[in-house]
């Protein structure tokens, strides 16, 4: 960590910055600078926490240095992390389509969607049982209902499948049925919910929170990673910025970012960083090229009779058209990892 001091920092300013550090038991090397005196703080096992020094009088900035995630950092294992779902995986070296409706709404939409999207080269179904609405008058999902209907999805298909867990209540449900937990974006920072994913046998597929970040998302993971849970794949969903021309912006830099900081997948959803069909193949293309390990992508057989995200959800035959045209930019540069 840098402890940097103000141009005009006196001398007694910076040899109290000096004392708080040690007092810590750190040790505090001043490097002076053109302008200003930067204070190194040395011999930290780990991150510090910076409000200890950035509330002293002199004290302009302070820069942590040491990351302050471990178990998903890349320095504490250097592998790729591969997580294995019945017969899919994600992670190093392959591509893996996740796809289905935003909502599960009833037996025969489920069925109709799976059979296509398997057909057309999806390794797993999506579907939510329970929704996360902004308005508490939307559909909200058809709960456990929803979660049998994806039983039999899974039953029929072999597809495994992939439902939120909106909060604690439903937590062991979810749990009882999903081949993979999702932690919504809402949910992101939801600490005791994420500490329950921690404890959970299931994979987690942790969403990035709708503005946060990748520091945030990354700290989130090693919630559930401290909790001895080591299977979680993350998904880049677009954060909200001033953009109006889609939902989110697909943060797509985020993904070679994660991928230098951690050993952990990192999918991406083009579904509800565009909030629309038109901008979704576009995205996948790109989010394929920049190196995601795989696609979480909203397909509906009726979309304009859809109870949630019909917008942007794409029809079946886009999806066809979608998998054809992400396989060779993949094959590009993992020529093996088609599966
Ligand atoms: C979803 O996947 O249907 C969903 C609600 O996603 P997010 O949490 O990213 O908004
Ligand atoms: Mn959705």
């Amino acid at each position: 960590m840098l402890v940097v001091m103000e141009q005009e920092a006196t001398p007694e300013e910076i040899e109290r910055a000096v004392q708080a550090v040690e007092s810590r038991g750190f040790a505090a090397r001043p490097v002076p600078g053109g302008h200003r005196v930067a204070i190194c703080v040395l011999h930290n096992h780990g991150s510090v926490e910076p409000s200890l020094f950035l509330g002293l009088p002199g004290v302009k900035e302070v820069i942590p240095v040491t990351r302050p995630y471990k178990l998903v950092s890349r320095e504490s294992h250097p592998t790729d992390t591969v997580v294995r779902v019945g017969d899919a995986c994600i992670g190093n070296g392959t591509l893996t389509l996740i796809a289905g409706p935003c909502a599960v709404e009833s037996e025969t939409q489920a069925l109709t969607i799976a059979g296509l999207v398997k057909k057309a080269g999806a390794h797993m179904f999506r579907g939510g049982a329970f929704k996360p609405r902004t308005s508490p008058y939307a559909f909200q999902g058809l709960g456990e209902d929803g979660l049998k209907i994806l039983a039999r999805v899974r039953r029929e298909t072999g597809l495994p499948v992939v439902t939120e867990a909106i909060d604690h209540e439903v937590f062991d449900l979810v749990e009882a049925y999903a081949d993979v937990i999702q932690i919504g974006a809402r949910n992101m920072q939801n600490f005791s919910l994420l500490r329950r994913a921690g404890r959970s046998s299931k994979p987690v597929l942790l969403k990035r929170g709708l503005s946060a970040t990748i520091e945030e998302w990354l700290m989130a993971a090693e919630y559930i990673m401290e909790g001895g849970n080591t299977r979680v794949i993350l998904c880049e969903r677009g954060v909200r910025t001033f953009a109006h021309h889609s939902r989110n912006t697909l943060d797509l830099s985020a993904v070679p970012v994660v991928q230098k900081e951690t050993h952990l997948p990192v999918l991406a959803d083009p579904s509800h960083a565009a909030g629309r069909r038109s901008q979704v193949i576009p995205l996948s293309r790109a989010a394929v090229a920049v190196g995601a390990h795989g696609l979480l992508v909203e397909v509906h057989h009726q979309p304009e009779a859809a109870l949630s995200d019909g917008a942007q959800s794409l029809y079946p035959e886009q999806f066809v058209e979608l998998c054809g045209q992400i396989r060779p930019i993949f094959k590009i540069f993992r020529p093996d990892g088609i599966h």
